[in-house]
């Protein structure tokens, strides 16, 4: 017979979303459980990994930077870029909660709690034809999204009310009684012992579903191409098994779990945490995206800072399932970034001095990390010599140095009469993001790919990665989960990614980036405000 552990909120999860709910729950005075799968040096789930990007809306740091938004002006960007369908009513809800509360419930929130965010806004994902972010909303935390986890976590250690938490323990079933969830069935993954959890309120936190390879394969949508290999972003801990468990079970109704939130330009990590880890670059604008010949895939190029879903669908189209990234060092020192805490040591660490130094005479740490560590990281002086490391790198013959060399020639024949006599659209679409200051001190000018003294030349083998789950189970803005009735199964809510990230897919088909960790603490902020109030 297992034993049985009492408490008032039981939280499946220790991500984000789990911490952010129990910190409120304790606040409030109550007893509170955490089971999550994850050893205890990686408390945090995904966000002791993330970058900390935050989409925001209207707040003091945009103002200071005389950027004219709104909830309104928010609102109309992420219906539009998401194409949310204005009878999925749950989704729509949370999308305008999300964009009204925002500032409140998380940027000053978390100035509130102690933290900080970098003095700039960015401004990412503006849509290809302009119906993306009207204005700049990407604001970074400082010391990253693992600072938001440590911070919060000393916060939720510290809070008045009782906290248990239960490593390396997976919730595999929930209790019912009366039709009311009251606790949950855990196993004991150090030993496989089984243990019983008693409560009046369970939340279910246990991020998405498309970190499970399976599911996300089984998940893609039929009419979308999918690339033969893709590498993994996210954590394969997130299988969608309980969200089917409560489908099956409870009658949760699973939404939305074909849309996902992957990155076009991946590569394995060098030292991968599971089978299949994938980082996510950065891609950088000035990068040349060829496919697997080395031809520049087209008419339209890929540009990243536009249209992420759109960048993930044309890579997914292409023959074969990588893509080159065709750049010099140049360009590297001032644009390649890697998505992530782990490879934003400056950041991580809060030294502004040293990150400014990287921004302003180029990150030559993270090219020569990269060029030491990553064999899909080529550099070489010549295009001849680079051709031969990428075909031996893929095992074949299909870069042709010919072709590598006319593709580098076409794009520098736009420099050939001088700087303001080409229509080249790459460079157009460079020229807009460089019109914004922040952006600007990240993207090089426009010049030639041959440009003497730029050198060497880098390739970069890259592949889609896939990272977080749109979709997931549906919930109301008290972050309660709807049964097949439409109607809340007393006692569960559901919160973060495992929700995604409110009403089961509150950002539609694309987000305005930076969504998700704002929509992990708005939705676990619901749903602790709906327990801790009894309403
Ligand atoms: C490298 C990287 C960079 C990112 N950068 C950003 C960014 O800049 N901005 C942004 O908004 N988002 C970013 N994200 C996404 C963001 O981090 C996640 O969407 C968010 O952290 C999800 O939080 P969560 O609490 O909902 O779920 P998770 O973080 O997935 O946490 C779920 C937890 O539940 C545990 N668990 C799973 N199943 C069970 C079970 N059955 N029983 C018990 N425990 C279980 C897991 O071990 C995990 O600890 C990034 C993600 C990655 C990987």
């Amino acid at each position: 017979m297992p034993h049985t552990i009492r408490s008032e909120v039981l939280i499946a999860g220790g991500g984000l979303a789990g911490i952010v709910t129990a910190l409120e729950a304790l606040r409030a005075g109550k007893r509170v459980t955490i089971i999550d799968r994850d050893t205890p040096d990686r408390f945090g789930g995904l966000a002791f990994w993330a970058f900390g990007g935050m989409a925001l809306v209207d707040t003091a740091l945009q103002r200071r930077m005389n950027i004219p938004d709104s909830p309104e002006l928010a609102l109309q960007d992420w219906l539009s870029f998401g194409e949310l369908d204005p009878k999925d009513e749950w989704p729509m809800r949370w999308a305008q909660y999300y964009v009204e509360h925002s500032a409140s419930e998380v940027y000053d929130w978390l100035i509130a709690e102690g933290l900080k965010f970098m003095p700039s806004v960015n401004w990412v994902e503006r849509g290809r034809l302009g119906e993306g972010n009207s204005v700049p909303r990407y604001h970074i935390v400082w010391g990253t999204s693992r600072e938001l986890v440590r911070h919060l976590s000393g916060a939720m250690e510290s809070a008045s009310g009782q906290l248990n938490i239960y490593h390396q323990h997976r919730v595999v079933a929930l209790d019912q009684q009366a039709g009311k969830i009251c606790g949950a069935l855990a196993i004991d993954e150090s030993n496989g012992q089984e243990v019983r959890f008693e409560s009046d309120n369970v939340v279910l936190a246990m991020g998405g579903i498309n970190g499970s390879h399976q599911e996300c394969k089984a998940n893609w949508p039929a009419q979308r191409g999918m690339p033969d290999t893709m590498l993994n972003g996210a954590h394969p801990f997130s299988d969608g098994k309980l969200h089917h468990w409560a489908e099956d079970h409870l009658g949760a109704r699973i939404t939305h779990a074909g849309e996902m939130w992957n990155y076009a330009a991946g590569f394995p990590h060098p030292f991968p945490h599971f089978p299949g880890h994938g980082l996510s670059t950065i891609p950088c604008k000035s990068a040349l995206w060829l496919n697997h010949r080395g031809e520049r895939i087209g008419p339209e190029p890929l540009v990243t800072g536009f249209d992420t879903h759109w960048l993930c669908q044309q890579v997914a189209a292409q023959e074969k399932p990588w893509t080159w990234q065709l750049m010099n060092r140049r360009i590297v020192l001032k644009e390649f970034a890697v998505s992530g805490a782990e490879h934003n040591a400056h950041i991580l660490n809060k030294q502004f001095p040293l990150f400014l130094k990287d921004v302003l005479l180029g990150n030559k740490a993270l090219f020569n990390q990269m060029k030491n560590e990553s064999r899909h990281f080529l550099v070489d002086d010549t295009m001849e010599g680079l051709a031969e490391k990428m075909n031996a790198l893929t095992c074949s013959h299909d870069v042709d140095v010919n072709v590598l060399q006319a593709t580098a020639d076409a794009f520098d024949a736009n420099f050939a009469n001088g700087d303001k006599l080409n229509n080249d659209p790459q460079i157009r679409m460079i020229r807009h993001a460089r019109q914004w200051g922040p952006d600007k001190l990240r993207t090089c000018k426009p010049a030639p790919l041959q440009k003497p003294s730029a050198g060497p030349f880098v390739a970069i083998h890259t592949q889609l990665t896939t990272r977080k789950s749109l979709g997931g189970l549906q919930t109301d803005l008290q972050s309660r989960v709807l049964g097949a009735d439409g109607q809340a199964i007393p006692g569960l809510y559901c919160v973060g990614e495992a929700a995604g990230f409110g009403g089961g897919g509150s950002n539609g088909k694309r987000s305005l980036e930076g969504t998700f960790l704002p929509g992990c603490i708005l939705t676990a902020k619901a749903a602790a405000r709906s327990i801790n109030t009894g309403s």
